[in-house]
């Protein structure tokens, strides 16, 4: 399959399964998956001109500058192994990075969820504090409310699902994504898909669609 543009970056509020929708994606295009975890450890590599900078940011519980994020992304995105493309998923600090990135003819694809639909999915979320599993009250109940069925151990609704945080959560994404969104679709650069439905049914819908363009 001859795709015109190989350079993806997914972007999707929290809840969208961005990260799982990345991953089926750089699958069945056969290119290479990359986060910005992956890049942080580019830049730590020996020989980095980045590492002392990013040492100075690292455990120290600070948001590095952006400019320094921008660098990181950059010396990630200059590898050999994405030469020949990408899929990148990337979460809200990031994204004003990505207004610069423009001129690197990136392909933005939005993952479109209502805030309604994201907030019903991560504040019915329960964790198992044995196995680890996710369970959801509506979407996926266990059979004895707040017992996992997998492991018998307790569940637990974590802090970060809670209501106010999702709607903390969800503003940042809008306030960032906003302005990153409008410049990629200026530009024809952006290819928004419905993320209500399963991922697998997302990532080849994209498929094709990318396959089309
Ligand atoms: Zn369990």
């Amino acid at each position: 399959m001859a795709l015109a543009v190989t350079r993806l970056v997914l972007i999707g509020p929290p809840g969208a399964e961005t990260a799982e929708v990345a991953g089926r994606l750089a699958g069945g295009l056969g290119l290479p998956l990359i986060s910005m975890r992956d890049a942080v450890q580019s830049g730590m590599r020996a020989g980095s001109e980045l590492r002392d900078d990013l040492r100075r940011f690292m455990g120290a519980e600070q948001v590095p500058p952006l400019e320094l994020v921008a660098a990181i992304v950059l010396r990630r995105l200059g590898e050999p192994d994405v030469v020949g493309g990408f899929v990148w998923w990337t979460e809200s600090p990031v994204l004003p990075v990505l207004r610069s990135l423009e001129t690197l003819m990136i392909q933005m694809v939005e993952l479109v969820l209502s805030d309604a639909e994201a907030t019903r999915r991560l504040t019915g979320r329960r964790l198992c504090r044995g196995c680890g599993e996710v369970w959801h009250v509506e979407s996926s109940p266990t059979l004895v409310e707040g017992v996992c069925d997998r492991c018998g151990s307790e569940l637990f609704h974590r802090e970060d699902d809670f209501p106010a945080a999702v709607a903390h959560q969800l503003s940042v994404y809008h306030k960032h994504s906003a302005p990153v969104l409008a410049v990629y679709r200026v530009a024809g650069l952006l290819i928004s898909v419905d993320a209500t439905r399963p991922t697998e049914e997302i990532a080849n819908e994209l498929t094709s669609r990318l396959a089309r363009s």
